[in-house]
């Protein structure tokens, strides 16, 4: 606490990231970064566009991202918005759509840095529970709201809402914004990007910093109806319109035109998810059923915090969460399959199998 703090950074309760610890080399399964680097082109872009003129800003408007993801996605550029990550567009749209008078809605097992920007712009939050399957009831979000926030598939319980269900989501609340947070989207997902066209309060979030490789550079997309991406255009020039740099704008068109590669990597990703998935049901596990790079695993014994100190003692890192109805899971990143053997073989000394 100071003296200096407004009101509101006084009462703020920032987002804790995952660790990225400093002590010593972990098996890092802790904050679902991909295990593969990314395309060698990424890498070639950005370290020309180092030799570039990086004494010029960047392009405010982004042009050459923009048009390379509308051109992969089929949307005119007037849909798509590029940010410094998702967390910065998750932000945008925040400030950009959702009421202060009224409820917004999300999960009440879900991403949790959305409780952190409702209460940075004074939004109201109204926590919708998730079934006993840890499934979002698109029924139970039919309550008086000034907008919806949903990640699919869920993090951190893995599991995919059927485009089906987000149809009715979009159809149930017309006069609302619904942001589809599709960060995990590639690893078995179908986005939602196809239902723009009938639904313009529809704002699909995405990331390349999961199945693209690229945590370290920060880039993120929104696609929607063009007021929508206008309204996200209004706050980032009303901010800092220079949001993302010349090195991470170079990198993320490559990213986005190598597209073999990254249906490779993701592609490697899936199939050490599924053989992992068997060898934790193996040890008595309970595994959700996981459409990210990540699964969301119990025991039916041992208690997930000793779990998760054992294996970080053993020199693995995972994720545990201390909350309510979730503190008896643990979240694991899917790593290479070396590393996934050495998590494995960690758990079956911890579990005794
Ligand atoms: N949404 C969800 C559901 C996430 O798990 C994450 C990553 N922690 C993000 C958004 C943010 O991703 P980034 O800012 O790296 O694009």
């Amino acid at each position: 606490m100071s003296k200096f703090w407004s009101p509101l950074t006084a009462s703020l309760v920032p987002y804790v990231p995952g660790e990225q610890p400093k002590d010593k080399t972990y098996i890092k399964l802790n904050t679902n970064e991909n295990p593969y680097p990314p395309s060698p082109k990424v890498i070639a872009a950005i370290k020309n566009a180092a030799n570039a003129d990086l004494r010029l800003y960047p392009d405010p408007t982004c042009e050459d991202l923009v048009k390379a993801a509308a051109a992969y996605y089929g949307l005119p550029a007037g849909q798509v918005f590029a940010g410094n990550g998702s967390d910065e567009i998750l932000a945008f749209a925040f400030a950009a759509f959702f009421d202060p008078a009224k409820k917004l809605l999300f999960p009440d097992i879900t991403y949790s840095f959305y409780k952190v920007y409702a209460k940075l712009y004074g939004l109201r939050a109204e926590l919708i529970p998730l079934d006993e399957q840890f499934q979002v009831r698109v029924e139970d979000f039919r309550v008086d709201n000034g907008g919806i926030v949903v990640p699919n598939p869920n993090a951190p319980t893995a599991e995919l809402l059927p485009l089906d269900d987000i149809r009715k989501l979009l159809a149930d609340h017309p006069d609302q914004v619904v942001i589809i947070d599709e960060a995990y989207i590639d690893f078995g997902g179908q986005s939602a990007i196809e239902l723009i066209g009938d639904y313009p309060n529809l704002l699909v979030v995405q990331t390349l910093s999961k199945s693209r490789s690229l945590a370290g550079l920060r880039v993120g997309f929104a696609f929607g109806s063009e007021e929508l991406i206008e309204g996200l255009n209004r706050i980032k020039n009303s901010f800092n319109s220079y949001t993302i740099d010349r090195l991470a704008l170079a990198g993320a068109v490559a990213a986005i035109e190598d597209d073999d590669y990254f249906k490779g990597t993701t592609a490697k990703v899936v199939a050490t998810r599924e053989r992992v998935t068997e060898q934790l049901l193996a040890m008595d596990f309970k595994v959700t059923d996981s459409k990210a790079n990540f699964v969301f695993i119990s025991h039916n014994r041992l208690e997930a915090q000793v779990i998760f100190q054992q294996l970080r003692d053993k020199g693995v890192l995972v994720r545990y969460f201390n909350q309510p109805r979730i503190d008896g899971y643990l979240r694991v990143s899917i790593g290479t399959d070396e590393e996934m053997d050495a998590f494995i073989q960690a758990l079956q000394e911890i579990v005794g199998k």
